[in-house]
């Protein structure tokens, strides 16, 4: 049975539902949603609908827009490609009335959405919601365009690709909505990548602090900003499928709910676009972090992990990795600008590594993950070039070509091919 009905028996609850691209890809699929929504309007539930562009619609704009503007203007690009959610928002509030279901769409801006200046890329700093509250009292289901808002000078923004998410998360944040439903083409938020491990099994629950170390080490189902948005105003979050009729998909939760699974690991995540580097030889002495990342930090390139270790005879190996784009760019960078004013001996690197990491918030009492996690790896004889660790994540840095190896006997030694 759909969970919904059976959680909200006696009540009517609030929900913000957002559907993705795919889920709106065509007429056809709008068509399917409204059936979806009107299913729980028969329940008497109140909806807010958050809506992407149809897919492929935010590319071919932007690829529009840079036949004539190789780089092109923010504020032109914001005007541009927001439209492509209003043409989902009419689109289905017209499938809805077709159902008879009273239904209003509404532009990030008609809501007022209100967000800062930093075109293409806005964060979301107010949301008037009173018009949309007098709109579900008067019994319309309220479709809003995901993705825009507006600044304070009335100037159209958008909030970064993904930014529909970002978008639903904030009104139920608004609204203090009794969930909010992202649906999208999987059905949840799974152990690691089925692609990669068959055995992968659908998580009832993640906590957000895991959701964020697995979404920033490469699994793509939501956007980052949207899940930091859901933690900070404790927004019940659901990834579910458009495409199936059952199905509870993954609730994102929070570390003190009674309903968490109890899974001292909940994932493998992997990524495998990044590059190392190392210099070689440093001078021990105070300001040398600073003087290598400094600049790197200037060239707008993003450093994840650092590892710089003891010195012995006042020299150190200082190793850094950035995303494997960056990789030449940050070569040149160390050679030009940064080794012969630090006096360190040479920089080595490469770019055909991987990061496989184990994720899980059950890491925090449990001890013995890590020489798990290391003696695994070695008895398939993966050779770890980097560790880094945080109090729920131990990643390590391996040769490109023993990744996938690695996630599979990863997943398997910490038993997530099982169920609870
Ligand atoms: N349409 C926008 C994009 O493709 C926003 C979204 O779908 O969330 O990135
Ligand atoms: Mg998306």
């Amino acid at each position: 049975m759909f969970q919904f009905q059976a959680r909200s028996v006696n009540s009517v609850a609030l929900f913000v539902q957002k559907y993705g691209g795919t889920s709106v890809g065509s007429t056809e699929r709008i068509k399917n949603v409204a059936r979806r929504i009107a299913k729980f309007c028969a329940q008497g539930h109140e909806l807010v609908v958050v809506v992407s562009a149809m897919s492929g619609e935010t590319n071919r704009l932007i690829a529009l827009a840079k036949e004539i503007q190789s780089n092109p203007d923010p504020r032109e690009l914001d005007v541009m490609v927001s439209t492509g959610e209003q043409v989902t928002i009419a689109l289905l509030a017209m499938a809805l009335m077709e159902l008879n279901i009273r239904a209003k769409s509404y532009t990030g801006a008609q809501v007022r959405i209100l967000t800062n200046n930093a075109h293409t890329k806005a964060r979301i700093l107010k949301i008037d919601e009173d018009r949309i509250r007098a709109d579900l009292k008067a019994g319309y289901v309220v479709v809003v365009a995901g993705f825009q808002g507006i600044d304070e000078a009335n100037n159209i923004t958008t909030l970064g690709r993904g930014g529909s998410d970002t978008t639903g998360v904030a009104l139920a944040a608004a609204l203090k909505a009794d969930e909010c439903q992202i649906y999208t083409d999987v059905n949840g938020i799974y152990t690691t990548d089925p692609r990669i491990v068959p055995e992968a099994r659908r998580l009832k629950t993640i906590t957000f602090e895991e959701m964020l170390e697995m979404a920033s080490l490469g699994s793509k189902v939501l956007q980052i900003r949207s899940v930091e948005f859901a933690g900070k105003y404790r927004v019940k979050l659901r990834v579910l499928s458009s495409f199936e009729e059952e199905g509870d998909g993954t609730l994102i939760t929070f570390e003190d709910d009674d309903n968490m699974e109890q899974a001292v690991i909940s994932g493998i995540a992997f990524n495998r676009d990044e590059a190392k580097i190392t210099i070689l030889g440093v001078p021990d002495h105070p300001g040398i972090a600073y003087q290598i990342l400094g600049p790197v930090a200037d060239a707008n390139i993003d450093v994840d992990m650092i590892i710089q270790n003891v010195s012995h005879d006042g020299t150190t190996d200082f190793s850094f990795t950035v995303n494997r784009g960056e990789f030449i760019n940050t070569m040149n960078i160390l050679r030009d600008k940064i080794l012969p004013h630090i006096g360190a001996r040479d920089v080595i690197g490469g770019d055909k590594i991987a990061k496989v990491s184990v994720v899980g918030v059950g890491m925090r009492s449990h001890a013995g993950i890590a020489s798990k996690m290391f003696r695994v790896l070695a008895e398939e004889g993966i050779n770890i070039q980097m560790i880094t660790t945080s109090e729920i994540k131990i990643s390590v840095v391996v040769d490109e070509k023993y990744m996938e190896l690695a996630v599979r006997v990863l997943h398997k030694a910490f038993d997530l091919d099982q169920t609870l």
